[in-house]
């Protein structure tokens, strides 16, 4: 079994010297790696966040296809609506059909608050 000593190494993407220890390079041989390190510690950390950024953006999107938002198709300028007095609170209401009579037509509180 060889002899472990602390290394110096060069780290690639700044040019710092760190310390390949003997700690690491037993972890290294029990995991069956063979490359040393080729970065420092701290560049290790900033090089794995970068990778798990890039998982982040690549996995599935969260967000769906895009929702409701624009004009729907078919769908022009505002909606007709017909002023008639609610039958629960006598104020009027705005509703999006005609009424008819022949049902009591009730302002939005009042039809929410009845189902
Ligand atoms: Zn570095
Ligand atoms: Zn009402």
């Amino acid at each position: 079994m060889a002899e472990f000593a602390d290394k110096k190494l060069v780290c690639k993407d700044c040019n710092a010297e760190f310390v390949f220890s003997v700690r690491e390079q037993e972890y290294h041989q029990r995991m069956g790696l063979r490359n040393e390190p080729r970065r420092c510690l701290i560049c290790r950390q900033v090089a794995r966040m970068r990778n798990d950024d890039k998982a982040l953006t690549r996995g599935p999107r969260r967000s769906g296809p895009p929702g409701p938002g624009g004009p729907r198709p078919g769908f022009s300028g505002p909606r007709e609506t017909f002023t008639v007095t609610c039958a629960g609170c006598g104020r009027p209401a705005d509703v999006p059909f005609k009424p008819t009579g022949a049902r009591p037509v009730y302002c939005r509180d009042c039809f929410r608050s009845r189902r």
